[in-house]
């Protein structure tokens, strides 16, 4: 069996390089100061999809919601095996909160044919909710599997993986279609292989600027690009209208040690340790 896979892709800024000019005065992300990348978690969850296509035979769709350059994460989806591309763009769609970009992206998806498995990566390393696989699996009423590690079975039918917590592992079982959240801890994402890059590095989505040795508009089906009304949205749910979260103002915390205590790997140093946890009541 050929399985349908969805795996959404999110551009985020790298804020592992982050700047003063990272946060714009709203307290929105200022991006056009940071790099922008593939966010890491969803190159997990494309992995995974890639390798259920390894395995079993897939049709893998990568889609994002984002503006015209959020394209380039497309692209990294299809350098590494995606088969096609999906690109929301909307000026409609900006300022989303988690609730609006969910819904744009439920949208996107119920456009498709009907996919086997949803896949999205655990959570943004921006927006860092780890909001929008869960309010997606509701919006698109599928089972959601969190936090999954390894898909250790699949049928037409059943899906079995292991999903990660604090502690230990899970193995769950659900029926397909299923929406899953990948964790980092799954897999070592494949890079881009080279004679797919040489391939489909010309491909533009049809709002992207035309840079030298692009391939005709005609040619570059593999991204397509879906607007608000494309997919049938209704305005009022989209973008900033239909965010009811406001960020109402940003801080700059700053930890700063006031003092210390330095304990030395001794039996005394350790019961006096236990003595203090006991008494702060922080162990029993
Ligand atoms: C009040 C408010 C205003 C905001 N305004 C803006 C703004 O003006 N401009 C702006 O850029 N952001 C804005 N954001 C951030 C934006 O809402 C989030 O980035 C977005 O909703 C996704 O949430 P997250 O980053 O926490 O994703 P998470 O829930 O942490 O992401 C989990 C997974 O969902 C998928 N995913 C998430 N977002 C997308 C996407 N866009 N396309 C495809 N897959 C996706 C990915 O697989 C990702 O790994 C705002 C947020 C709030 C709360």
């Amino acid at each position: 069996m050929s399985y349908r896979i969805t795996v959404c892709i999110k551009q985020v800024p790298d804020t592992e390089n982050l700047t003063t000019e990272a946060m714009k005065a709203d307290g929105t992300v200022n991006r056009s100061a940071l790099p922008a990348i593939v966010n890491p978690e969803d190159l997990n969850a494309l992995e995974l999809a890639l390798s259920v296509k390894d395995r079993h035979g897939a049709h893998v769709t990568a889609i994002t919601m984002g503006p015209p350059s959020a394209a380039e994460a497309l692209r990294q989806a299809l350098f590494r095996g995606a088969d096609d591309a999906v690109l929301l763009t909307d000026r409609k769609f900006a300022a989303a909160d988690t609730l609006a970009t969910s819904y744009a992206l439920s949208r996107g998806i119920k456009n498709l044919p009907p996919p086997d498995l949803v896949m999205c990566g655990r959570q943004a390393i921006d927006g860092d909710t780890a909001q929008i696989g869960p309010q997606l699996a509701d919006k698109l009423d599928l089972p959601q599997l969190t936090y999954v590690e390894e898909i250790l079975e699949l049928s037409d039918r059943r899906i079995k993986a292991r999903r990660a917590f604090e502690l230990g592992y899970e193995i769950v079982r659900s029926p397909l279609p299923v929406l899953l959240t990948v964790t980092g801890s799954a897999n070592e994402p494949r890079p881009p292989s080279a004679k797919r890059l040489l391939a489909s590095r010309h491909l533009r989505a049809p709002s992207e600027k035309p840079r030298d040795g692009d391939a005709p508009r005609s040619e570059s089906g593999a991204i397509r690009e879906w607007t608000a009304a494309d997919i049938g949205c209704d305005v009022a749910r989209c973008g900033g209208s239909g965010s009811p979260t406001k960020v109402k103002k940003i801080e700059s915390v700053k930890l700063v040690s006031e003092d210390h205590q330095r304990i030395e790997p001794t039996e005394e140093d350790m019961a006096a340790l236990m003595q203090e946890l006991m008494r702060e009541h922080i162990i029993e």
